[in-house]
């Protein structure tokens, strides 16, 4: 017998993948959280039917999100990581001594609670004594704060569901605000190939746009996102992400990635001519 997960990304186009057992599911009181074991990704994550991780290519998102940042803010100590209860984020995080307090806000506890049993290959940064995690809406405990944060990391799901006040205006604005006077917001910027989430990614960025002085957008390899294609943005109070690389001083800390290098740092923020375009039309 066959036993298959299939997502539904667009009206016509679905992503199957051949599973070999389902490990876990519940029904929490924010999402529907699934994991299951397959023959070609491993172990794979899924909130109300969507993808969030596999562990084939989950360091792809995970490096992308934390490193780019780190390799230009030359002195993260307080760090906020909103959703990422899978813990990959915290994961790359913690390989930085000089990073002093990691604060995750994650609004699903039974995600955390699942990946920890579940997902050793990313929980296993919730162990570290700087990360202090919150049961909480990122969107309300966002409020709180003010010149606080070096660098804020919106590890989310999609803009429905639990996830989408995190892509407002108002969160983005409350973000900046959040941000010291050198601060850096990385956040999961969705796709620019398949209509809808090209229209999200969109409306993200000029949101984004209209909140922060510097707001670019860099690209990665995804295969088990919808088109393979995905994007994060880079929005920044002082530092370019290009300009102010520090090429040196990062490749002195000795980090060993897989997918992130100096070289495709660079790379990563030269977009296709119709993704520039997209970003141009709400800039
Ligand atoms: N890599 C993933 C992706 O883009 O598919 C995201 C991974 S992580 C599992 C996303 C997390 O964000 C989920 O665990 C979800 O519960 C959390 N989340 C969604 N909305 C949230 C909110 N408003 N506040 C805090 N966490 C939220």
């Amino acid at each position: 017998m066959e036993l298959w997960f299939t997502e539904k990304h667009t009206e016509h186009v679905k992503l199957s993948i051949e599973v070999d057992k389902q490990l876990y599911s519940t029904q929490s009181d924010f999402q529907r959280i699934d994991i299951f074991e397959s023959p070609e990704f491993g172990r794979f994550l899924t909130l109300d039917g969507y993808m969030m991780l596999t562990e084939k290519d989950e360091f792809i998102y995970h490096e992308m999100m934390v490193h780019v940042p780190m390799a230009v803010h030359p002195h993260v100590k307080n760090v906020l990581v909103i959703g990422g209860g899978d813990g990959g984020t915290v994961r790359e995080l913690v390989r930085y001594d000089s990073i002093e307090n990691i604060d995750l806000v994650e609004i699903d506890e039974e995600v955390v609670k699942a990946c920890i049993e579940y997902l050793p290959q990313t929980a296993c940064g919730f162990q570290d004594k700087r990360v202090h995690t919150y049961f909480e809406d990122g969107l309300k405990y966002i409020r709180k704060f003010v010149d606080t944060y070096d660098l804020i990391l919106v590890d989310s799901t999609d803009p429905f569901g639990p996830g989408e006040g995190l892509f407002t205006k108002e969160f983005y604005g409350n973000c900046y605000k959040a941000l010291k006077a050198d601060g850096i917001m990385v956040n999961q910027h969705e796709s620019p190939f398949y209509k809808e989430d090209a229209y999200a990614m969109q409306r993200a960025h000029k949101r984004i746009v209209e909140s922060f002085p510097i707001s670019k957008v860099y690209q990665m390899h995804i295969p088990t996102y919808p088109s393979g294609h995905w994007l994060f943005g880079f929005a920044s109070k002082k530092y370019h992400p290009l300009d102010d690389q520090r090429v040196e001083e990062w490749k002195a800390l000795g980090l060993k990635t897989r997918y992130y290098n100096e070289q495709l740092h660079k790379g990563a923020f030269a977009l296709p001519n119709y993704v520039e375009e997209m970003l141009e039309h709400v800039e």
